[in-house]
């Protein structure tokens, strides 16, 4: 049976099809009465101002745990141990050259640190782990060295300005501090789960100052929380708009990624959202957010089903080897690389790897 036209969504339809943006309102419209295959379609009509209609990057990376002692306490955490807690944990740099050793093996070159805030680390730790890197790596490999929520802890805990922070971390050799930790950008939401984990108007700020100081920066979003839609919008919104007011500093934010809570053994509990809720989260993410060229979707979160989101206006994907923060909360990693970069070809994509190391974005 033919879906009937609903002339609301043809009319949003219309205008990005002229180059319009899309309001709070057109994003609640779409989610609410767009079918998959037309948010699927208008999502893609987007991507393509950006990318090849049949290219897909992507990278083999893993997100390396240094420390899982925390004090910030978020409810929605399996990961960590508060300080003096039995199983806490802090890598010292052999281990991480080992983990990175073995991420070139496996013809990996890009790794990300995601640790807790531990206050028995100083800052220091963290400048020489990153400058050792750098010494022993040189540009065979790239590193996203902290989140911002950590660099906020960090910042605070060090008494230092962000700006201040942002050139120590530069000094060391640092390039990168992505925009993980960001979940829902809503002061609700961070009230209700993270109280510890600053405020959006900080998260900001930060983000603001690591650009300015000459590094690089990404966009991140977690779903499947108890969030409602509007904060779900509200955080588009808010990355949209910081987007408008940044993309001439140092690039802006250089993509967006969204990934999927997993609920197991954490505090909040709960039951994971659809493969298909996320995947039409991920075409209206595409479709509001026309300022971001890049826009990347969770393997780690969402295994092979994640490739569907190139249908739905994902460009790019990673292949991850580890992640020890999605794995205690129920993630599952799988090394069959080549199943998932077939998989990716029978949706009808020719994957490219993306090189980040180097210094040069190559596609
Ligand atoms: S999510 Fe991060 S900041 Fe929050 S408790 Fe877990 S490790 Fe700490």
């Amino acid at each position: 049976m033919a879906t009937l036209a609903n002339p609301a969504t043809d009319a949003i339809t219309a205008k990005v099809h002229v180059g319009g943006r899309i309001s709070p309102a057109d994003a609640h419209h779409l989610w609410q009465h767009a079918t998959d295959a037309e948010l699927r379609a208008l999502a893609s009509h987007v991507r393509a101002r950006f990318h090849p209609a049949d290219r897909a990057t992507y990278m083999v990376m893993r997100i390396i745990n240094y420390t899982n002692v925390c004090v910030a306490q978020c409810d929605y955490c399996a990961f960590y141990k508060l300080p003096g807690q039995e199983g806490g944990y802090v890598l010292p740099q052999e281990a991480v050259f080992a983990k990175l050793d073995e991420l070139l093996t496996l013809g990996g070159d890009l790794t990300a640190f995601n640790g807790g805030f531990n206050p028995h680390l100083p800052l220091d730790y963290y400048c020489e782990l990153f400058s050792a890197i750098r010494h022993r790596y040189g540009d065979t490999l790239e590193f996203y060295a902290l989140t911002i929520a950590e660099f906020l802890y960090l910042a605070d805990h060090a008494k230092l300005s962000y700006a201040e922070a942002a050139s120590r971390f530069k000094t060391a050799g640092v390039r990168w501090i992505t925009g993980g930790g960001s979940e829902i950008l809503t002061e609700d939401f961070r009230r209700r789960h993270s109280k510890f984990k600053y405020t959006v108007a900080e998260y900001f700020a930060a983000q603001r100052a690591i650009l300015e100081a000459g590094l690089r920066t990404t966009a991140t979003m977690v779903i499947g929380f108890d969030e409602s839609l509007d904060e779900r919008i509200e955080h588009l919104e808010r990355t949209r708009a910081f987007q408008d007011e940044v993309a001439s500093i140092n690039g802006g934010l250089a993509s967006f990624l969204c990934w999927t809570y997993k609920p197991f053994f954490t505090q909040l509990g709960g039951i994971e959202i659809t493969t298909q809720e996320y995947l039409r989260h991920l075409a209206l993410s595409r479709i509001y957010l026309d300022n971001i060229p890049r826009i990347r979707t969770s393997v780690l979160t969402q295994n092979q089903g994640a490739l569907e989101g190139l249908r739905y206006g994902a460009d790019d994907f990673d292949l991850p080897i580890e992640d020890e923060v999605t794995q205690k909360a129920g993630a599952t990693i799988s090394l069959d690389f080549n199943r998932l970069l077939d998989h990716a070809r029978a949706l009808g994509f020719t994957p490219q790897y993306r090189h980040v190391a180097r210094h040069v974005e190559r596609v």
